[in-house]
Order: structure tokens, then sequence, then C-alpha cells
């Protein structure tokens, strides 16, 4: 028996289809904060505040990794390729849904059964085009009832509560982003904010920033926060002396990357010591971020950009995990830092 609750907003957020390009309409979700629009690129903007003169854009990308139908073959297996960085190991033996406009059909990446697997096969690694998706029909025009090329398929949901105040899910990344984005809406107080806050659930940042991109274009704003996940490296796998060492549970994690202000980060620290709120830092691997910051940051005007991640485990996997103290510490130091801005 596990011993805590989820909280029914995130497992309900956790458990939303939402691949690049057609994200799920969280509106209902942020709609009781501010006012809400969705652009034509798919990006769900909630506004606070918009008498005031200096705008905060706080962003979460709202879609996750997936695939599309390209060949239904007249046996009535399903073809696909990448929507998003998905490592194709990570398919073989999973459960998917893809979104058709029947509804949800459930099926399965199948696998050559060991028995028959010859020494070298069990060397190879598979590639996309060598997979395909099994949902039960006998033939082509059966699966094509069902399904058409171009339909949308995501992981199917497995939400699992695990030990230590942990979670396991698809789609962590980015859903813990539009989780934290939510409760930072609804918890800064408004009535004594002295700025404009634009409040952005992002699409298609798995295959390129793209809403992200049009958003802060949009806006314009004079400073930008940016939510997302990043690798932790607390698995035996990974090497901290190359990755750095990020864990969960730590905190929420804060990247040193060129693209985020050095001032900002310094008042967060200040904000997270002070509010006894934990915290790690960390310079990701890549000198180019693999989120939104960079895109953020240079079509933003160059204005200030500050990143929180959410560490987490098997990133772009069927199985990710997060620890839920980080989400809570994100939210608060978030709110903390909002409410402190004084212009
Ligand atoms: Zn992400």
């Amino acid at each position: 028996m596990h011993k805590i609750n989820i909280d029914t907003d995130l497992a309900n957020i956790l458990q939303t289809h939402s691949p690049s390009g057609q994200e799920y309409d969280y509106s209902s979700i942020l709609g009781n904060v501010g006012s809400v629009v969705k652009d034509s690129i798919g990006n769900c903007i909630c506004s606070i505040n918009t008498s005031k003169n200096f705008r905060l854009l706080i962003e979460a990308h709202a879609d996750e990794i997936s695939l599309r139908v390209i060949y239904i073959s007249d046996d009535g297996y399903i073809f696909f390729r990448q929507n998003g960085g998905v490592d194709p190991l990570q398919l073989i033996g999973q459960s998917v849904t893809i979104l058709s406009d029947s509804g949800e059909i459930t099926g399965v990446v199948g696998c050559k059964p060991m028995h028959i697997k010859r020494a070298e096969e069990y060397a190879k690694v598979p590639l996309i085009e060598d997979l395909f998706i099994d949902i039960g029909v006998c033939n082509g025009s059966s699966a094509k009832q069902l399904v058409k090329v171009g339909d949308y398929v995501v992981f199917s949901n497995n939400l699992k509560i695990l030990n230590n105040n942990r979670i396991s899910s698809k789609g962590i990344d980015n859903k813990v982003g539009v989780y934290i984005l939510s409760r930072i809406l609804k918890q800064i107080n408004k009535d004594d904010l002295d700025i404009c806050v634009y409040g952005v659930l992002s699409s298609q940042e798995e295959i390129g920033c793209r809403g992200a991109n049009v958003a802060v274009q949009n806006i314009k704003p004079q400073m930008i926060m940016c939510i997302d996940t990043c690798v932790a490296t607390d698995t035996p796998d990974i090497s901290s002396n190359i990755l750095g060492d990020i864990r969960l549970g730590r905190g929420v994690a804060i990247p040193l990357s060129t693209e985020n202000s050095v001032r900002l980060i310094k008042e967060v620290e200040i904000i997270a010591k002070n509010g006894n709120i934990k915290y790690q830092t960390f310079l990701p691997h890549s000198v180019l971020g693999r989120n939104n910051t960079p895109t953020l940051q240079i079509n933003g005007g160059g204005c200030e950009v500050l990143t929180l991640c959410i560490p987490c485990r098997y990133l772009h996997s069927s199985v990710e995990i997060c620890d839920i103290s980080d989400i809570n510490a994100a939210i608060s130091l978030a709110v903390r830092f909002i409410e402190s801005l004084r212009v």
C-alpha cells in the first residue's frame, strides 16, 4: 500500500494525450484563473492583469513525444514514424493508443519471440521502420475503418505511484510543467501584482520549439520563465563526472546555461534559501539547450530568462519518473519569485 495520494489535477493532466501538433485543450485548466485564448498554432495562453505594462511570460510546453501513422498494410499492421524524439528501443513491447476519428484505439508494438531469434538479432538495434503496431484486426480493410494515415499515436496511460513520493508515467515531460504552470497562476496573489502575467502552454516543442517561438514574438515580454523537465543523472547507467549530479527529491533544478540570466538565478537562489525551498543547480551537458529556453531568449528580443526544471529519470521513455516534492518546490519558488517582482 502506497502512502502518498497524488493531487487529482496532476493525475488528470498526466493522463491527457497531447501529441505535438494535436495538443490537448488545457483551456479548462487555466480558465478559472484568467482569460484564456488558443492561438492558431495550438498555444493555450492565459493572461492576468493585462492593464500593467511589465509583461512576464511563463511558458511550459504542453506537447508530448508521439508517433504518426504512415502506412497500413494489407494484413492490418500499422507502420509509423516519430513525431518528436522517440527512441525505437523504447517502443518494443509497449501498449500504444491511436487517437483516431473513431476514438482511442489501443494497440501494441509487437516483437519477435525470443525463441526464434537468431544470435545476431539480439545485437541489432531496431530501426523505426522495423516496428509496427498490432491493433488486433484481421486485415487491412478492418484496420482502415478504424485508423487512417496521419493519425497520432501516443504511449497508453500508465500512471503509477511509486515509493518515496515518486510517480512514473508517460508524458511527465512536460505534463508536470503544465500542472506547475496552472498551480502558479492559481496561487499568485493577483491583487498585489505589479505586473502582467502571460501563462503559455506552448505547442510543438518536441518538433522544433514552434509554439513558444510564435507566442514570445506576439506577447513581447520583458521577462520570461520557462518550465520543463531535465535529465536526472542519479541512475547507475549515467556518469555524474560527465553529465553532472542532478537528483530526484533534491529540489527544483535551475540550469546555469548561458541563455539563463545570471541576475535572475541569483535572485531565485536567495528566495529559495530564505523560504527553505529545496533547489539544485546544474550545467546542462549540451551548449545548445534541449528545451524552449534558447528560442524564448533569442526571439524574445534577448530579455532575461529563467528556467526551472523538474529532474526526470528515463526521459522520453514511457516510464519517466519524477518526485512530487520537486514539483511542489518549483511551484513555491516560482510563486514567491513572481510576487517579489516590482517594476
Ligand atoms: Zn520537455
